[in-house]
């Protein structure tokens, strides 16, 4: 099946590129014509459900359960393509467009939230940042032999005693003949325990706050740096969370990503593109919480019917349809204006606010319409509860997202003004 899906990638690959070289229209249109998908985006969705549907749904909660890394269904990802399909074929991955990772992360997480954690921290945190700002030598190193799935990578910016506050990093890193030295605590890391490399941010000029931090690409394991505990979470259970502690961890010279005192510019940016893969995210949460409830409502009588011919029972389902649509569609936007060029910071953080929102609140309600099943691991509907939560905190919390949107909205009024 993984030969056959990732010959179908390329096709998707070499079509859509077809398509935007001979596309016509003003970049705005095309980021507001969101009636349907391409027929190569569904394809691609399509490619992604089957493998979430076959390979990812049936084991989704035995990985809770142990707390597993599914390393081997990251591999498949990798054949298929999945796990670089943002970088361009060049470096080897499937150079496909914003809107193709947001159906992927979409599908994926329907089918197993953590993967889509897993997934999203690789491509939009470890890999995204690095086809950023990383010069030749450091892409052929850190993002050719990261996009097979054989390899995952990290990213380290949240610290314990800072987390919204990005800019207060504690981490510090000094240059001592040809390597920097980098001395710090890394908190709540993803994919901390399988990564092989890690991009970090640390500040290398404590006098210039926020414009004094830097990026690096640490690879790992290195001395000088070790791992805290894994956490032991609500939800995403499958993926691991960790500390990086760095203790005089010297790392070589031209590991420095970008120019000194551009990280801070370099997390921003990251984030900015990260929160369509969350909001993807999120929609495939509600959607999967979605599909429980109207399966199992079908199937469930009371008082001598289906659950689902209760108008109060309806009522929940059409409430949680509404949801899942309005939140894809604010995702597929925050996609499309990315990939035609427009800013899409705004279009962004309103996806991931409104996809992580609709996520906690299907997970909500699946598990009412469920009664005492949905209370019990013998059903999804649980885990569904327990993995959206983290949507509404990891990469910004829905309390920074509204602080991002409102920002926005009020420059974009003193410009009309
Ligand atoms: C499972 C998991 C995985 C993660 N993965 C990563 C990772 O891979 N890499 C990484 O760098 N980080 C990661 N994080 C960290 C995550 O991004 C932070 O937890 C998040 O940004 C919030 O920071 P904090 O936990 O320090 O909360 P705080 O910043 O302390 O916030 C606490 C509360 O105060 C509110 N608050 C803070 N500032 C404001 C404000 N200005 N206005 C209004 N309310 C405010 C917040 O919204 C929140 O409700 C992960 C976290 C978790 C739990």
């Amino acid at each position: 099946m993984a030969a056959a899906a990732a010959k179908t990638l390329q096709k998707i690959s070499r079509k859509l590129l077809l398509a935007k070289v001979g596309s016509s229209g003003s970049s705005i249109c095309k980021a507001h014509s969101l009636a349907a998908l391409s027929e190569t985006h569904e394809m691609l969705r399509k490619t992604c459900r089957d493998f979430a549907d076959n390979e990812l749904a049936p084991i989704a909660g035995q990985l809770d359960k142990e707390h597993r890394f599914p390393k081997e269904q990251v591999k498949m990802m990798g054949d298929l393509g999945l796990m670089a399909i943002l970088v361009p074929e060049s470096y080897g991955g499937a150079g496909l467009d914003a809107m193709s990772y947001a159906l992927a992360m979409e599908e994926i997480s329907r089918g197993c939230a953590s993967t889509g954690t897993i997934l999203s921290a690789h491509i939009s945190l470890y890999l995204a940042p690095i086809m950023t700002y990383g010069n030749e030598e450091q892409k052929q190193k850190y993002v050719t032999p990261f996009v097979d799935g054989s390899r995952v990578g990290c990213f380290g910016l949240s610290e314990p005693g800072n987390g919204s506050d990005a800019g207060a990093a504690s981490t510090t890193a000094h240059l001592d003949g040809d390597h920097w030295v980098l001395n710090g605590t890394k908190a709540w890391i993803t994919n901390g325990f399988e990564s092989e490399a890690a991009v970090v941010f640390a500040t290398t000029d404590k006098n210039l706050k926020h414009k004094g931090i830097s990026a690096f690409i640490v690879p790992k394991p290195i001395e000088g740096l070790s791992l805290g505990k894994k956490e032991d979470k609500l939800g995403i259970r499958a993926t691991s969370t960790t500390y990086l502690i760095f203790e005089e961890c010297r790392i070589p010279k031209e590991n420095l990503l970008g120019e000194p005192g551009f990280g801070f510019k370099i997390a921003m940016t990251t984030l900015d593109a990260g929160r369509i893969g969350i909001a993807a995210q999120g929609v495939g949460i509600a959607q999967a919480a979605l599909d429980c409830a109207l399966d199992y409502s079908a199937k469930r009588e009371a008082f001598g019917a289906p659950i689902n011919k209760m108008q109060m029972v309806q009522a929940k389902l059409a409430d949680m349809e509404v949801k899942v649509q309005s939140s894809r569609l604010l995702t597929w936007q925050a996609a499309a204006f990315k990939d035609a060029g427009l800013n899409f910071t705004k279009e962004a953080a309103m996806a991931k606010l409104a996809a992580s929102e609709a996520a906690t609140y299907n997970a909500h309600q699946a598990i009412q319409i469920l009664g005492g099943m949905g209370y019990v691991t013998d059903m999804p509907a649980e885990r569904h509860y327990r993995d959206a939560r983290i949507t509404e905190i990891y990469e910004g919390t829905s309390e920074i997202q509204r602080l991002v949107i409102a920002g926005q909205l009020l420059k974009e009024f003193a410009q009309k003004a």
